[in-house]
């Protein structure tokens, strides 16, 4: 599951970049044609959709449907299909938000704006959608982003937040900066007790934190704890991959984030290099995190990127 969820995140930019290393492999491979789009019921009129890319959350109700993500552009027939064969509504995809510019979560931005459906974003999914750039942890994770085409852009984008009113609930997208991106949105359905926390939490091990795209390791437990001490104890969770979880698994998350931080922190005050950290292996005590999208060493360049400012190179796209 960690790993098949890492490569799903890798597969994101598929269609728009140019690889590096061996996962580029694992994209090509990637054949949409077998996924199935699993709906499951959160609480309420909210459901979570899962198929490949990261999680959906769906609010479904007598005004339409509202989705949060939209995985891969192959999939929005079925994502589409699945939202019908729930039998609530035949009305449609009226507005779409999405927690971050990442390939796996915006992919079908397009043929849903083409139906119809309104997308919404932060200013800076908007900016790294239409710019195209580099998406990395500043060291081996890199990946080319092409800029997407006119349709996946968001048509209204906010700069700290935006409130859809729609099937009798308040659904507010909030941005934390600097977490995973810095375009990040976790959206709250308040009436439902449902949270979507993008890929600020996520549930496949070490996180992949987008150093390049102006995100961090501080941004991401700050978002977390913020956005947690907003919530009822028993909200339920959407994490951006993996499976639906409640406040303890955030906390959880946050708890290994926070520790990891402390032992690179203490290494760098110790004039450590990124390549003693490796061969010390530091971060051995977390090596249940270790997955095959990002590895402890990956990690390690992660934290070591993030508590240094570094972001690595960058690429340029014709
Ligand atoms: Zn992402």
């Amino acid at each position: 599951m960690r790993g098949k969820t890492g490569i799903w995140v890798i597969a994101a930019m598929a269609g728009m970049a140019l690889f590096h290393g061996a996962a580029a492999v694992a994209a090509q491979d990637q054949d949409f044609s077998k996924v199935q789009i699993k709906a499951t019921k959160v609480s309420g009129n909210i459901y979570m959709l899962e198929g490949a890319g990261g999680n959906i959350a769906a609010s479904i109700g007598e005004d339409g449907i509202v989705i949060v993500d939209d995985q891969y552009a192959p999939l929005a027939e079925k994502i589409q299909a699945a939202l019908k064969n729930l039998g609530i509504t035949d009305k449609p995809v009226r507005f779409v938000i999405n927690t971050h510019y990442h390939g796996d979560h915006t992919g079908g931005n397009e043929p849903f704006s083409n139906a119809g459906s309104t997308v919404i974003a932060q200013d800076n999914v908007r900016k790294r959608l239409e710019s195209g750039g580099t998406a990395g942890n500043g060291g081996s994770v890199k990946m080319g982003v092409k800029p997407a085409s006119k349709a996946t852009l968001p048509i209204i984008t906010f700069e700290h937040d935006v409130t859809v009113h729609l099937n009798g609930e308040d659904i507010r997208a909030l941005h934390f900066p600097a977490g995973h991106t810095d375009g990040d949105s976790i959206i709250f359905f308040p009436k439902n007790n449902v949270v979507h926390m993008g890929d600020d939490f996520v549930r496949y091990g070490f996180p992949f934190i987008d150093v390049a795209s102006g995100g961090s390791v501080q941004g991401m437990i700050a978002a977390m704890e913020k956005a947690s001490a907003q919530l009822p104890a028993d909200v339920k969770v959407i994490p951006g991959h993996g499976a639906l979880s409640n406040l303890d698994d955030v906390r959880a998350f946050v708890k290994m984030l926070k520790e990891t931080s402390a032992v690179v922190q203490q290494a760098l005050d110790e004039h450590k290099t990124l390549d003693q950290m490796k061969k010390d292996k530091i971060l051995a005590p977390w090596e249940k995190f270790s997955g095959s999208f990002i590895n402890t060493d990956a990690f390690i360049e992660t934290l070591y990127n993030s508590l240094t400012g570094h972001k690595g190179e960058f690429m340029k796209h014709n």
